[in-house]
């Protein structure tokens, strides 16, 4: 995940605590709480992890647990990607949690990038015994666009947690009916799309979402009701953050599908770019 250069190295220690907020452990007790649930859903409230959400969604198989990895440096961004993504979970009635362990807070670091705060917290709670979580899989939502990074970070730490259940020094040993058992899959179901085709895909599949979607990193301030309660968030509109979202706005918009399928598709983009 991108950070704001601008804040670079700052470290904001907010006074007051976003009661939406968990420790890992506070995740894990509320995993507990629903046995049904199988996926691990990572939320951002961009277009990728929106698409996979989606997909999750859909999967008769799958029944996700929302969680996002709430990272304070990052000031109102994480705030505004925090808000939206506990809407994303409650518009499809999700069990949400915001994990806001930030082990990239540890005082002698000056940084530690937020998957791998995020995948250590979430391979804590795998490998945990008793009382580790059982999930199945564990979703990626990355565009045919995005580098391979992220992939080939998911399988060292498959291979960390796998080695460790199997009590192995190294991948010869590691036990197959443990790994099935205590292992996530990771799954990145839509990865043959780009980032302008999966907004297209959000469009037609749940257009509601469309005001959920955030990926601005230096928002530029917060919407209020009369009660002062937080609405909505303001994107700066110049960041490159900003700039991929208008760019797949419009390639969504220029799409051969709309001239084959018609006017829903087009008015809906064409209300949203005005949005924009
Ligand atoms: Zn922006």
């Amino acid at each position: 995940m991108d950070k704001p250069s601008n804040q670079k190295n700052k470290v904001f220690a907010k006074k007051e605590v976003n009661p939406i907020l968990k420790t890992t452990q506070e995740i894990a007790e509320k995993i507990a709480q629903h046995p049904d649930c199988n996926t691990y859903m990572p939320l951002s409230a961009g277009i990728e992890s929106t698409a996979a959400l989606l997909y999750a969604v859909k999967d008769p198989d799958m029944k996700p647990f929302c969680v996002h990895w709430y990272e304070q440096r990052y000031g109102l961004f994480a705030d505004a990607m925090a808000f939206y993504t506990q809407k994303q979970a409650e518009y499809f009635n999700l069990p949400y949690g915001n994990d806001r362990s930030m082990l990239s807070m540890l005082p002698y670091t000056q940084e530690v990038p937020i998957i791998v705060s995020g995948l250590s917290s979430f391979m804590s709670m795998c490998i945990a015994q008793p009382g580790g979580i059982k999930f199945k899989w564990f979703m990626m939502g990355a565009n045919a666009e995005d580098d391979m990074r992220m992939r080939l970070q998911f399988r060292e730490y498959r291979k960390i947690m796998a080695t460790y259940v199997s009590d192995s020094l190294d991948g010869t040993g590691v036990d197959l009916a443990k790994t099935i058992d205590g292992i996530p899959q990771v799954i990145n179901p839509l990865d043959f799309l780009t980032k302008a085709e999966m907004y297209a895909l959000i469009i037609r599949e749940a257009p509601e979402l469309l005001d959920t979607i955030w990926s601005c990193i230096a928002p530029k301030g917060t919407l209020k009701d009369r009660d002062g309660k937080i609405t909505g968030y303001v994107p700066c509109g110049e960041c490159f953050k900003c700039a991929e979202l208008l760019h797949a706005k419009k390639q969504a918009a220029d799409a051969v599908f709309r001239y084959q399928e018609g006017v829903k598709y087009f008015t809906t983009i064409l209300k949203d770019m005005e949005g924009s």
